[in-house]
C-alpha cells in the first residue's frame, strides 16, 4: 500500500472550473479503491460545495504566517481532503483563479506559493499529521513549486506532475522570487526561470521525479514546438520520466443502459432503441424527425483549440449532402455568430443553442449518429468517449488523446473487431470533409455501422484503467 498526498487546486465536485477538477475528484477515489491510503490537499475557498463534516486538524507556520489544516471528506466517499484555511488568500467570492469580474487575482503566485509551501510541510510531516507519503501527485502550474521545494528536502517523498493543458504555465514577474521566498538555488535557467520571469509549471517540469500528461500522444507532441510552448526542449531532455495515462470517464454518469436523461435506454445488444433518443434531439432542436438522415453532432467550448473554424469552413459543403448537424456550446462569440448565421441560413438543416446544458450534452450523446471533435490540439478530450459508450460514432482529427482512444475504420480494424470511429490527420476543412464523406459511406452500410457502434461500446474507459497504471507508476519509483 502507498501513502500519497495528490495536490490540486481544483476537485470535483468540491470546486469546479474544468476538466481538472473532474481527473482530481475522480483518480484519488478509484485509487482508494485500490486499497491505497490517499489523502486530496486542496484550497479552502468560499464556494467549496462540502456535504461531509469539517474539523480543525493543525496549525502550520510557513513564511511567518499561521496555516490552519482542517480535515473533511469527498462528498459521499471516505477518501480523506485537507483543507488549507488561509482566509485572506482563499475566502473570497468568484473562483480559484479569477475575481468576480474575471480579473486574475492581482496575488495569485502568493496564494498558490503558500499552498505549494503547505502542501510541502505537510509531505515533509512536519504538520504534526503523523503521516509521511511514499508519493507526491501534482497537477498543473498551480501546484508547480511543490516538486521544487521538496528536491532541495532530504528523505523527501517521490513526486509526480501531471500536465492537464500545457496552455496553462503560471508565469509571473521575476520580482515574485523575493515575495515568494524562493530558495536561491532553485532560481537559474535550468530551474525556475523561463526568460527572465518565474514559471511555477517549470517546478513540475524540472524538479518532479516523473511527469505525465493526460495521454500518450500529448506527451510526445508537448516535445515540439508545435504543443510545447518553449518547453519541448526541456520535455524533450526528460523523455525518459515522461509517459501519457489516458483520464478515465465517470461510468455511472455516462451510461445508456441507465442514464436518466435521455428518452429511451439501450445497450450495445438493443441497438435500436437509440432511434427515440434520435427523435428527441431533432424535436428539441425543431429538425425534421426522420430516422433514415444522419444525425451530426458537436457539443464543447467554441474555441480555436476545438477546430471550430474547420467545421464552420465544411458546413456550406455539407449541405448539399442529406444530413442534419446539431451544435450544443459556447465560447469565442465570433464563432457563435457565424454558426448562427448558417443555422439562419440552412434551418432544416443546422440547428444549434448557445449555452451549457449538461441534460441536453446526454440527450445528444444518446441521439446523434455522428460526433465531431476536429481538435487542433487535445490533451484527452472527453466527449469522444462519452460518445463511443453511447455508440455514437466520433470523427476525430488524430491528435493527443483523440488519437489514443478512437480506432479508424479500416478494412483491417473492421475485421480485427476494433473499428469504433473515424480519424483524418491534416487539421484542414478539406481533411474533415473527407473523413465526413468517410462517414456516409460507412453509415450506409448498416451491418458496418453496426460493428463499430458495437465495438466503441465495448471499450474500457474506467477510472479503474487508468488509476491501475497510476499505481505501477508509484510502485516504479
Ligand atoms: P475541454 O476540457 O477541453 O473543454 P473535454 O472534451 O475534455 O474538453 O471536456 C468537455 C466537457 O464539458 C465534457 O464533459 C462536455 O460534455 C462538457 N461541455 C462542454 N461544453 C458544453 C456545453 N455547452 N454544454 C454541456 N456540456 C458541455
Amino acid at each position: 500500500m502507498k501513502k500519497i498526498l495528490f495536490v490540486s487546486s481544483e476537485v470535483h465536485p468540491l470546486i469546479k472550473t474544468g476538466g481538472l477538477a473532474d481527473v482530481c475528484g475522480s483518480l484519488p477515489i478509484a485509487l482508494a479503491e485500490l486499497s491505497q491510503d490517499i489523502k486530496l490537499i486542496l484550497p479552502r475557498y468560499q464556494s467549496l460545495k462540502i456535504t461531509e463534516e469539517v474539523r480543525f486538524l493543525c496549525t502550520v507556520r510557513v513564511d511567518n504566517r499561521n496555516v490552519n489544516i482542517l480535515e473533511t471528506r469527498l462528498p459521499g466517499t471516505q477518501v480523506t481532503v485537507l483543507l488549507v484555511d488561509y482566509p485572506s488568500y482563499f475566502n473570497l467570492p468568484g473562483n480559484p483563479y479569477v475575481d468576480e469580474l474575471g480579473e486574475p487575482w492581482p496575488n495569485n503566485a502568493e496564494r498558490f506559493a503558500l499552498f505549494c509551501k503547505i502542501a510541502v510541510e505537510i509531505a515533509m510531516d512536519r504538520a504534526y499529521l503523523d503521516w509521511k507519503p511514499d508519493i507526491v501527485h501534482c497537477n498543473d502550474w498551480q501546484t508547480g513549486l511543490v516538486p521544487a521545494l521538496l528536491s532541495l528536502e532530504y528523505e523527501r517523498p517521490k513526486t509526480v506532475f501531471t500536465i492537464h493543458n500545457m496552455a496553462y504555465q503560471g508565469l509571473f514577474p521575476k520580482a515574485t522570487i523575493y515575495d515568494l521566498n524562493i530558495p536561491g538555488p532553485l532560481w537559474h535557467i535550468a530551474g525556475l526561470e523561463f526568460y527572465d520571469k518565474l514559471s511555477f509549471i517549470k517546478g513540475g517540469l524540472v524538479y518532479a521525479d516523473f511527469i505525465t500528461t493526460v495521454s500518450p500522444s500529448y506527451a510526445l507532441e508537448i516535445q515540439t514546438a508545435e504543443f510545447g510552448y518553449g518547453f519541448e526542449g526541456l520535455l524533450a531532455s526528460r523523455k525518459a520520466s515522461l509517459g501519457g495515462i489516458i483520464n478515465g470517464i465517470d461510468l455511472g454518469h455516462w451510461n445508456p443502459e441507465v442514464d436518466p436523461y435521455i428518452s429511451q435506454t439501450y445497450t450495445a445488444t438493443t441497438l435500436t432503441k437509440k432511434r427515440p433518443n434520435k427523435a428527441e434531439v431533432q424535436r428539441q432542436f425543431g429538425l425534421a424527425i426522420d430516422d433514415k438522415i444522419p444525425l451530426f453532432s458537436l457539443i464543447g467550448r467554441l474555441v480555436e483549440q476545438k477546430g471550430i473554424d474547420l467545421l464552420i469552413e465544411c458546413l456550406p459543403e455539407m449541405m448539399s449532402m442529406n444530413l442534419q448537424f446539431v451544435l450544443l456550446g459556447n465560447g469565442d462569440k465570433a464563432y457563435e455568430k457565424q454558426l448562427q448565421v448558417l443555422a439562419d441560413e440552412y434551418p432544416n438543416k443546422i440547428a444549434i443553442k448557445l449555452g451549457y446544458d449538461e441534460v441536453l450534452a446526454h440527450v445528444i450523446e444518446a441521439g446523434a449518429d455522428i460526433f465531431l471533435m476536429p481538435s487542433k490540439f487535445e490533451p484527452c478530450g472527453l466527449n469522444q468517449m462519452y460518445s463511443q459508450r453511447y455508440g455514437t460514432i466520433p470523427i476525430v482529427r488524430k491528435t493527443g488523446g483523440l488519437a489514443d482512444t478512437v480506432t479508424d475504420t479500416l478494412p483491417q480494424t473492421l475485421a480485427q473487431d476494433t473499428a469504433s470511429g473515424v480519424v483524418f490527420n491534416e487539421a484542414s476543412a478539406g481533411a474533415l470533409l473527407e473523413a465526413i464523406k468517410r462517414a456516409l459511406i460507412l453509415y450506409n452500410v448498416p451491418s458496418a455501422w453496426k460493428k463499430m457502434q458495437v465495438n466503441a461500446m465495448s471499450k474500457d474507459f474506467s477510472w479503474q484503467r487508468s488509476a491501475a497504471e497510476y499505481l505501477a507508476l508509484y510502485n516504479n519509483l
